[in-house]
């Protein structure tokens, strides 16, 4: 027995298949059921993967602008072509001043680079 009959013929259906389709409907119906829920799961966990894709995106932005604060450029050099970031001298120049400052006797000890050259070059401090 099986729904694979013409709908408009008078179906003869004994007991005993008709017992079985309902088994053969619950099973079905179970299946579906849990395909259901195994859906809602996926789509649950879709979400979640794409909040965090957005928050990972965020923050790489962040990381991104903080290099490119930094002086690190992202590498464009046809030759070199190694997709990093060059560049991002900024602390070691700063390191150079420092140390030309002192070398010159002008301590840096709890001033900034700026304060430090402001005060040498008699310049009214920042407020
Ligand atoms: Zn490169």
């Amino acid at each position: 027995m099986s729904f694979d009959q013409d709908p408009n013929e008078q179906a003869q259906i004994s007991g005993a298949d008709f017992a079985a389709m309902c088994d053969e409907f619950k099973a079905l119906r179970k299946q579906y059921d849990n395909l259901v829920s195994e859906y809602d799961c996926l789509e649950t966990e879709k979400e979640t993967l794409e909040d965090e894709f957005t928050d990972q995106q965020s923050e790489l932005r962040k990381l991104r602008n903080f290099l490119s604060m930094e002086g690190y450029r992202r590498c464009d050099i046809p030759a070199c072509n190694c997709g990093l970031y060059h560049g991002g001298n900024a602390m070691r120049r700063l390191t150079e001043v420092r140390e030309a400052l002192h070398e010159a006797g002008l301590s840096t000890n709890g001033k900034t680079i700026l304060s430090t050259l402001r005060e040498h070059l008699k310049l009214e401090p920042l407020p």
